[in-house]
Formats: structure tokens, C-alpha cells, sequence
């Protein structure tokens, strides 16, 4: 009899992931089934990172709710899940007068929300602020903030699984049968038994919405693409710098924010496709962005580039109707037992501890629950010793040599955080399991010099290079030893040459 639990949450995004560590302070059963080879894979690790204030949503909106709610938790929950997050700010630049009285409709917006010290500021005090940027004024707002999605996300999860919660990776749901209490939820490795549903599925939460007979939403997809500029250039800006956000836009206009590890990203676009998980970059785009961002930063080129990435918006209004979609956050009556989580898009990773909250409650009040002794209010899921100061590190590496083994040199990364995101609580086995948890292959080289000793490292804790992939599937890293493929090619020539001969005795 396969084992039943209270609640299957579906998709380890950043939603379903904060569901998973709010429930896992009461002695429940959970389990989490995600489709990719790890957590965060998806649009929870591709976005900008930003903690937004809730000033572009719109007021009595179930956005702007959980949006407000979840900035307030935020800089807390980074703190107990040791998670990068910074208040750095934020302008949104009119770029020329005409777009100075857009500022005071974007500021009665942010007041209505509650957003707090909103200021307008002419076009000196912009530029004392940010010395690079050009701009005819500008919408103040220091309360904004940037955090990692990723490390949040798999600081979660792991969290989560600390405390008694399964994840069961590479188990894409495919089908559900039954009822609330009595849910049988199919991958291709089992069926699961559970008495509730989150549908935290994102790009595919109106697919699974649909096995359980709920048709009245479809999932628009909307790529946005983003180029990562060199650190060394990092400091051409203090906070983040937004545009006026265009009318009737899919986004909020391509942005220069600052990453926490010191980088820039500019972006994103938003363009409309029917493959959500097309989230391919291209030169147009990325030429495009450089253009736009340096309207307000004339100092940027090219060359600063070194790398780009794309997330795919989760839209519930299509490209032709445009403008505001509001989240689903609710159990519709067609699907009693079941929560819907659908068109979470930005600023979904902001409202997602404020979404945990509001599901948990749900849970709670549909199963008893006690408290569970296991759950620990502090988590940290792989040291930084980057950020330590030099006496904090000669200690680490008196207890552990390995953490004086550089091995990113890009980024810093020792030995010893690569080997302990190889033996990650949630077993999850590529290459970019190792990158997004311990942030080695990230800098400038792109994994150049490091990739190979990573691998090594892998093959030092168990790994056979043959089961080794970027990015789980198979994206396979080796296709076989030189040995083999100088073989296989030997064989084939002998073969064609042994058909040609036939050919010509004929
Ligand atoms: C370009 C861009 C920029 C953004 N910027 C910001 C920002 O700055 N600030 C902000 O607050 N928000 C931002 N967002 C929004 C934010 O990223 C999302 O709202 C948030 O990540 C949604 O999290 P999620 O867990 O709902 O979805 P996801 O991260 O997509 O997680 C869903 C998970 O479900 C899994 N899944 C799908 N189908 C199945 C299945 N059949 N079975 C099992 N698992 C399945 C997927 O693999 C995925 O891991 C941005 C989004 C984009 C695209």
C-alpha cells in the first residue's frame, strides 16, 4: 500500500518551495513533486531578484496583497535562511520631461499600497544619487530591495527537507485521479497518494489545474531575456534604475538592477511565445538591451557582457489583450482539496513567504496539526567564505583545509563549498546544481578554468562521469572516453569501407 500523504505540493519554484517550509513547522506529512532535475530550475531562477514594494500593482488587487505582505517578511526570511539580500533602493527615471508626470501617478499608486517614503527627486538629486545615470528626474524608493532567487529557493527546499518534507525530483506530474482526502497524483515513477493539492506549478500550473477538471484558466508564456554585465563594472550604479513602465506593457520596462553578488543585469524584454520552456537568448535581444541601457547609462559596451539568460513569465492575459492579469491564489469549487496557485508572475518571488502563510493556513484549517520538533527556524545551506573576514576564514580552514582550496577563481569558491553542494540534502546531481548553490562557474571564464576540476570533484565523491549532466535530462556532459569514440569511429569507417567494396564487386 503505497503511503499517503496530508499534502503533495506540486512545482519546487520558489512558491511551491516557501509552502513547503511553512508546512514543515507542523507534523505533517508533505511531499513535494518537481519535474526538473533540481528546485529553482524554473522562473523562480531566472528572474531579477527583486523585492518589489508593491508601487506598480494595483491597489485592492490580490498582487498588491500578497506583494506588500511578502516584502515586509522578506529581509527576515533571507536572514534565518542565510540568503543574500540587500536594501539598495530603487529610481524610476523619466527619461525626458515628458515623462516626469508619469512619476506622480506611479507615487499615488505606491501610497494607495502603503509603499513607505516614496519621494519624487529632480534631475540633481538623481544625479547625485547615481552619478552615471541620465535622467530628467525620477520616483525615489529606498525601501526596495534585491535578494538571490535561487539560494532563497534551494535554501527553502532544503529547509524543508531538513525538517521532514520529501522532494522527489525529475517526477513531472502527469495525471490525477480521486477526490480531496483521496488524491492519486501520477509521475512516471509512482503514484502518490494525498489528501490535499498545491498547485504551485507555474508555467504549468493551468495544465494541472486541468487534471483535476478546472478549465477556466490558460497560461500565456512571455519570455524575458536578460544579459549578466562583468563585476568589474558593478559599481556604475548604487541602486536600481527602472524606466517609467510602458503602457499597456507586458513587463515593467528593461531595468539595470544590481545582482547581490555584485554583478548587473540588464533586462528583461517581454516577448510572447508558445513554448514555455523555449527560454532560448538571442543577439537581437541582447543588442537591444545594451541600446536601451545605455539611454541611461551612457558607459556601458559590449564587452562588459559575459553572459545572458532568459525567464518566462507565467501570464494569464494574452499578448493581444495585454495589460493587468492579478494572481490566483484560491480553491475554486470545481476542485474542492485542491489550493490554485496560477499566473504567479512577478512579483511572485516577492509575495511567495506571504503566499506560504496564506496556504498553510488553508492546510490548517482542513487537517489538525501539532508542531514539529524538527523544523529549525535557522537555515544555511552552503558557507560563503568569500564573505567572511580574513580571520573567520583562517579558522575555517584550520578546521577544514579544503576551504583554503580556491577552486572558482572568478568567484572564490573553495573546495570545500563545491563538495558540500556535491552532497546536497536534495540529491540533486548536475553541473548546475553544484553552479547554483555554491555560485562557482558563475564569474567572467563561465566555468572555463573551474568546469574541469568541478567534474573531478564529482567523479572524488562518487559520481561516474558517465551520469554526470549540466542540467539533468540528458544534457550529458561526456559522451563516452576518447578510447570509445577513436573505437566507434574505426568500426563505422571499416563498415563503410566494407559497403563500398560490395558496392563495386557488384
Ligand atoms: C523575467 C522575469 C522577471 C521577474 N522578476 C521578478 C522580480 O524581480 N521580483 C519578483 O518578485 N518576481 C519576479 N518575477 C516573478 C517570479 O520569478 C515568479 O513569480 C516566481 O518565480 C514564481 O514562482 P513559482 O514557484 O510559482 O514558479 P516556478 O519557479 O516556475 O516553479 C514552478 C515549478 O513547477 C515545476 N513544474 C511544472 N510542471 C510540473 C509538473 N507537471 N509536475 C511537477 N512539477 C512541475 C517547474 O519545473 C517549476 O520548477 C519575474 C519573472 C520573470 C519571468
Amino acid at each position: 500500500m503505497a503511503e499517503k500523504y496530508d499534502v503533495a505540493i506540486i512545482g519546487g519554484g520558489v512558491v511551491g518551495s516557501a509552502i513547503a517550509r511553512e508546512l514543515s513547522r507542523y507534523d505533517l506529512k508533505i511531499i513535494v513533486l518537481e519535474r526538473a532535475a533540481d528546485v529553482a530550475r524554473g522562473t523562480s531562477g531566472k528572474n531579477s531578484g527583486v523585492v518589489h514594494t508593491g508601487i506598480n500593482v494595483p491597489h485592492g488587487s490580490v498582487k498588491a496583497k500578497f506583494n506588500v505582505a511578502g516584502a515586509k517578511m522578506f529581509e527576515q526570511y533571507c536572514a534565518d535562511l542565510d540568503v543574500p539580500f540587500k536594501r539598495v533602493g530603487k529610481v524610476i527615471v523619466a527619461l525626458g520631461e515628458s515623462e516626469v508626470p508619469d512619476l506622480d501617478a506611479l507615487k499615488a499608486k505606491g501610497d494607495a499600497n502603503g509603499v513607505p517614503d516614496l519621494e519624487i527627486i529632480d534631475r540633481a538629486t538623481l544625479k547625485k544619487m547615481e552619478p552615471n545615470i541620465e535622467g530628467a528626474g525620477a520616483l525615489n524608493v529606498p525601501t526596495a530591495a534585491i535578494a538571490c532567487p535561487y539560494s532563497l529557493t534551494i535554501a527553502l527546499a532544503e529547509s524543508a527537507v531538513e525538517a521532514g518534507v520529501e522532494i522527489k525530483l525529475n517526477s513531472p506530474v502527469t495525471a490525477i485521479k480521486g477526490s480531496e482526502g483521496a488524491f492519486e497524483i501520477e509521475t512516471p515513477n509512482e503514484t502518490v497518494s494525498a489528501g490535499l493539492i498545491v498547485n504551485s506549478a507555474g508555467l504549468n500550473s493551468d495544465k494541472i489545474a486541468r487534471m483535476v477538471g478546472v478549465t477556466r484558466w490558460r497560461v500565456w508564456p512571455c519570455r524575458g531575456e536578460y544579459v549578466i554585465l562583468d563585476k568589474r563594472v558593478g559599481g556604475l550604479i548604487n541602486s536600481m534604475v527602472y524606466p517609467v513602465p510602458p503602457k499597456g506593457g507586458a513587463g515593467l520596462g528593461i531595468h539595470i538592477t544590481p545582482t547581490t553578488d555584485g554583478n548587473i543585469l540588464l533586462g528583461p524584454s517581454a516577448d510572447y511565445t508558445n513554448d514555455s520552456d523555449d527560454v532560448r537568448t538571442t543577439a537581437k535581444i541582447r543588442r537591444q538591451l545594451i541600446s536601451e541601457a545605455t539611454e541611461f547609462l551612457p558607459g556601458l559596451t559590449p564587452r562588459d557582457v559575459i553572459t545572458a539568460y532568459s525567464g518566462m513569465r507565467p501570464k494569464l492575459v494574452p499578448s493581444k489583450v495585454g495589460g493587468f492579469g492579478d494572481f490566483v491564489i484560491e480553491e475554486v469549487p470545481e476542485a474542492p482539496g485542491v489550493m490554485q496557485l496560477v499566473g504567479i508572475e512577478s512579483p511572485g518571488l516577492t509575495a511567495a513567504p506571504a503566499i506560504a502563510e496564506h496556504v498553510s493556513t488553508w492546510v490548517r484549517e482542513r487537517v489538525s496539526t501539532k508542531t514539529n520538533l524538527n523544523f529549525k527556524p535557522k537555515w544555511s545551506s552552503v558557507h560563503r567564505s568569500r564573505e567572511e573576514t580574513l580571520s573567520v576564514v583562517d579558522r575555517m580552514i584550520a578546521e577544514d583545509p579544503g576551504y583554503g582550496e580556491v577552486i572558482c577563481r572568478c568567484e572564490m569558491v573553495t573546495k570545500s563549498e563545491i563538495v558540500d553542494s556535491i552532497n546536497n540534502k536534495l540529491g540533486a546531481e548536475s553541473l548546475n546544481a553544484i553552479k547554483y548553490r555554491s555560485r562557482a562557474t558563475m564569474g567572467r571564464c563561465q566555468g572555463g578554468f573551474c568546469g574541469p576540476r568541478i567534474v573531478d570533484l564529482m567523479i572524488e565523491n562518487g559520481k561516474s562521469p558517465e551520469s554526470i549532466t549540466l542540467n539533468g535530462g540528458d544534457s550529458w556532459l561526456f559522451l563516452g572516453t576518447t578510447e570509445d569514440l577513436r573505437a566507434e569511429s574505426k568500426a563505422k569507417r571499416a563498415k563503410q569501407k566494407a559497403e563500398a567494396e560490395k558496392v563495386e564487386a557488384n
